[in-house]
């Protein structure tokens, strides 16, 4: 065995991960990368279907995300952010900045979108991961609410039904999946939460199983909606009115790749607006353009909405709080970022002995190495040559994906712009799904990594998030891997 390998069974505990099964197997040992494809010790080859978890946009090895970093290295790597500031983090968030408010008021917007638009996203808190990018946006929230509130109330924080928001402490409490959340109850505080729009498995939606994403096929009244609706009408009639709203917008991750149909998120940010919440948008794993170029696929859009990176704005909402993580760096290093507006800056001012200072941070944060990371990868991103890629691969993308609606595996295929999930169903017309225990998508991963194809698995989800200098023989190759090892697993032939 090689050397890594065995000196990782013996010394490394990996995350999300029965260690007994994997002490079973060979791990395999990434050695190097270029693009979208991923190299072993041994020198074979991987197509890296899901990005690296989520968090690569533009390859690896990418020859101008190299230099940047090379270029700040040779300077300096890292000095902190607790009393000093520093070239890259203050160009970045000024970027960043940029970026967040690339939706504006401008004439043609109806009243009701320029009310929601109207925000502006000024100030960036840095910090290091997704979990830290969320816990900044609750105790921001949490305190800002007590200043203008009171400080004795408590607020109340409502998030989706299978949420996930990270792993620490704070973004647990956040999230709903009883799978990872349950068992550290005891360390949590409260939250609520309401009904995601899950079309597929929504019990409203009285449409037989069809096949199409269930978003196209449904038939109901957008109850999803309203239960939003009556949550907060619920919860204001406590005398403690709902703080803030938690929420990932399009398309939901670690929950299944659940997709929102279109038009919930503008409706649901209404509903919190009007009951006085702050809007936490989570898009660690939808931004940077993941959700697909705006405008794409709806030529009426405005020329501001074709700028945005962010999931929010194709639905013309501003998030109070903007967390970024994930594809921040173009998935290089760990870095994230919390945006949000002036007024919940301001209410952190005062004389230093009121003691109003946000009292957290990391010993990571602003880090240069990352910065310059993440000022090449928003110069990637703002190019005509990237936009018009990743067009393409998206239409691709939806185009293979076509594909795979002949297995009776296939209960869903969903897609929202360069992110789709595959639910496995035991059969499609019935939706029944399969038990967990049954590892029905670990296997079929486990079938695609023999094809040469890299990706995991969310519960009986399968996941392609393909980089987005993915060429299309690669993404034909991804898809034909995902189709065979489906048909392979549950002994089917591919029509
Ligand atoms: C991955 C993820 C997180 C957590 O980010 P980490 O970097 O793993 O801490 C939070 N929210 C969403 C939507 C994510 O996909």
């Amino acid at each position: 065995m090689n050397q890594a390998a065995r000196l990782d069974r013996k010394f490394v505990w990996h995350p999300f991960t029965q260690m007994r099964d994997w002490l079973r197997r060979q791990p395999i040992v990434i050695v190097g990368g270029r693009g979208a494809v991923l190299r072993n010790a041994r020198g074979r080859e991987f197509l890296d279907a899901n990005a690296s978890i989520w968090t690569n946009l533009h390859g690896h090895n990418h020859p101008r995300i190299n230099a940047a970093v090379r270029r700040q290295l040779e300077k300096i790597a890292h000095s902190s952010a607790l009393g000093l500031a520093n070239e890259p983090a203050s160009w970045l968030a000024q970027k960043l900045v940029k970026a967040a408010n690339a939706i504006d008021d401008s004439a043609g917007k109806s009243a009701r979108q320029s009310k929601i638009v109207n925000r502006k996203l000024e100030k960036v808190f840095f910090s290091d991961d997704g979990s830290t990018a969320l816990e900044v946006a609750l105790k921001l929230a949490y305190e800002f609410t007590r200043r203008t509130r009171g400080g004795s109330s408590r607020p109340r924080f409502l998030s989706l039904e299978g949420a996930y928001h990270g792993d620490t402490i704070g973004a647990v409490a956040l999230g709903h999946i009883d799978l990872f959340h349950q068992r550290f109850q005891g360390l949590l505080f409260h939250t609520d939460a309401v009904m995601s729009p899950y079309c597929y498995r929504c019990p409203f939606n009285r449409a037989q199983p069809e096949r199409d994403d269930a978003r196209n096929y449904r038939q109901c009244h957008w109850e999803c909606v309203g239960k939003v609706e009556q949550k907060f009408a619920a919860q204001k009639k406590t005398g403690n009115p709902c703080a803030a709203f938690v929420f990932e917008p399009l398309i939901q991750g670690a929950a299944g790749m659940i997709p929102q149909p279109r038009g919930w998120l503008g409706r649901v940010s209404e509903i919190a607006r009007a009951h006085g919440a702050l809007l936490i948008a989570d898009e660690v794993m939808t931004g940077f353009g993941r959700t697909g170029v705006p405008g794409f696929q709806t030529p009426s859009s405005s020329p501001q909405e074709l700028k945005s990176l962010f999931a929010c704005h194709k639905e013309n909402v501003q998030p109070d709080f903007l967390c970024l993580a994930k594809g921040l760096t173009g998935g290089y290093l760990p870095m994230a970022a919390t945006l949000t507006t002036r007024s919940v800056f301001d209410a952190f001012l005062g004389r230093y002995d009121e003691f109003k200072s946000f009292f957290h941070g990391h010993s990571y944060t602003g880090n240069q190495l990352g910065a310059a990371a993440a000022l090449a990868n928003l110069d990637i991103l703002s190019s005509e040559r990237s936009i018009c890629a990743r067009q393409t691969l998206e239409e691709n993308l939806r185009d293979e994906l076509q594909t795979l609606w002949p297995l009776p595996n296939v209960g869903d295929v969903r897609q929202v712009g360069l992110v789709a999930g595959i639910e496995l169903v035991k059969n499609w017309r019935t939706r029944e799904p399969f038990d967990l225990r049954e590892r029905a998508g670990l296997r079929v991963c486990e079938a695609m990594a023999r094809r040469g194809v890299l990706t995991r698995p969310v519960g009986n989800v399968l996941v392609l998030m393909p980089p987005y200098c993915t060429t299309p023989a690669q993404l034909k190759k991804m898809v034909a891997a995902a189709r065979e090892s489906i048909a392979a697993t549950f002994g089917i032939r591919a029509r």
